[in-house]
């Protein structure tokens, strides 16, 4: 797994870090171990510039918390190849001591996966979304977790966090959905009650901003310094990373591409106005307008579908030569890369992920939204830009909340450096 920087969305809220040298050693050790790989204590003293005797002090601690283990075999190394002497002790991160929860809520589905402290996925579970008040449907989930974690016979006291992500804005540092259309919640606890029903820290965040976590972490944008990432499914909306770090804004909620406002465009958005991106360039706003040509009488394949047209509809149609489902996929397509190219105006990515259900279309889709950023970004910030595709697909979102569990789990993770280069300390401090 790709180190994963935790910064990202540290708790200003948060006590600060107990002490001092010594918690920063302690996570230094523990990064160094967990992005090393299997390494001894010899290794980690020259690695860390650090003293053996504060080195295996740090390590001591570690492993009499079951944090780290010791022995000559490891997950990811094997046996230790041979040499003169006594072969050192290895250490490396015990993936049992912790376990944590990645719950997405979709609109459609909602997905909870159970994994270790080494983001191994151990269960995984799907259940349709409860379409009932949003306190029900939390609970609802809240029990399938607790069923999750029962289920693989993993003690309680193992679970260390759960993250949940959801199509809506979220305030990260309350916990609530501050607006969720459509899921049709506003003002909603989501952290109170989870965290209630699970017994655990819990913390929410926006799908789409998972989602550019797991793509940077172990998908398409991986190593990657600069990731944008523009997400069109039943909704849109965008997210941004730095050096790992996700960009959250002053209360997470950086990225609400969707709800900009086009001019020219008209439709009601599902947040109260008129003319958001959102309200021609979603799978949602493909089919709907789909609906409403059938309903005029407009020459199509789709027309025997009557009202039940969905946007796989519209894409099988387009596949099979409709020119109508061609049209409004391309011009779905055509209003995302205009607003990307705002996105890539302002940030300058090295990456840009296309993430959604859209992107299930293929060229009907992603041609005109090339063609549209090619049109409308800057040819400076289009010169090294590379637009790429989701790789984890709808795997993303649950996986980029159980990366976000993890890191809210492992202070260590904060200090951790995508990309190889190692300046830790230059992630703390003001
Ligand atoms: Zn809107």
């Amino acid at each position: 797994m790709t180190p994963y920087h935790a910064g990202m969305d540290m708790d200003p809220n948060e006590p600060a870090a107990p002490g001092t040298i010594r918690s920063l050693n302690r996570s230094l050790v523990l990064d160094a171990i967990r992005r090393g790989g299997p390494t001894s204590r010899a290794g980690l003293a020259r690695a860390l510039g650090m003293a053996k005797p504060t080195v295996s002090d740090i390590v001591a601690g570690l492993v009499a918390e079951g944090v780290v283990r010791e022995g000559p075999i490891t997950r990811r190394g094997g046996p230790r190849p041979g040499g003169p002497g006594r072969p050192p002790v290895v250490l490396d991160i015990d993936e049992r001591h912790a376990y944590v929860l990645g719950i997405h809520l979709g609109v459609h589905d909602t997905t909870v996966a159970l994994a270790d402290a080494a983001g191994g996925e151990v269960s995984r579970r799907r259940i349709p979304t409860p379409h009932l008040p949003a306190e029900e449907a939390l609970r609802e989930v809240g029990a399938l977790a607790r069923e999750v974690v029962v289920r693989a016979g993993i003690p309680r006291r193992r679970l260390a966090a759960a993250s949940v992500c959801l199509p809506g804005q979220v305030d990260i540092d309350t916990g609530t959905c501050v607006h969720a259309p459509n899921l049709g919640w506003r003002d909603v606890p989501v952290v109170g009650l989870l965290g209630a029903a699970l017994g655990v820290p819990v913390h929410a965040h926006n799908t789409v901003q998972a989602t550019a976590v797991a793509e940077h972490a172990e998908g398409s944008a991986r190593g990657a310094r600069t990731v944008a990432l523009v997400y069109a499914g039943t909704g849109v909306g965008a997210a941004i990373l730095h050096d790992g770090i996700l960009f959250r804004g002053a209360a997470g909620l950086a990225g609400e591409l969707g709800h900009a406002v086009i001019p020219g465009l008209d439709a009601r958005c599902s947040c109260g106005r008129h003319g958001c991106v959102e309200t021609a360039a979603s799978a949602s706003s493909v089919a709907r307008a789909a609906r409403d040509a059938v309903r005029t009488g407009s020459p199509t394949r789709m027309a025997a579908l009557g009202d039940g047209v969905t946007s796989l509809d519209v894409y099988a149609a387009a596949e099979a030569g409709d020119t109508l489902g061609q049209a409004l996929l391309g011009e779905a397509g055509r209003t995302l890369g205009i607003a990307a190219s705002w996105l890539v105006n302002i940030v300058n990515p090295d990456v840009l992920v296309l993430a959604g259900g859209l992107v299930g279309a293929g060229p009907h889709v992603i041609d005109p939204f090339r063609a549209a950023l090619d049109g409308h970004a800057a040819a400076g910030a289009l010169a090294r830009l590379q637009l790429r595709t989701w790789s984890l697909g709808q795997d993303a979102k649950v996986r980029g909340a159980v990366l976000l569990a993890l890191a809210r789990t492992q202070p260590s993770v904060r200090v951790a450096v995508t990309g190889g280069q190692s300046s830790p300390t230059g992630r703390i401090g003001p």
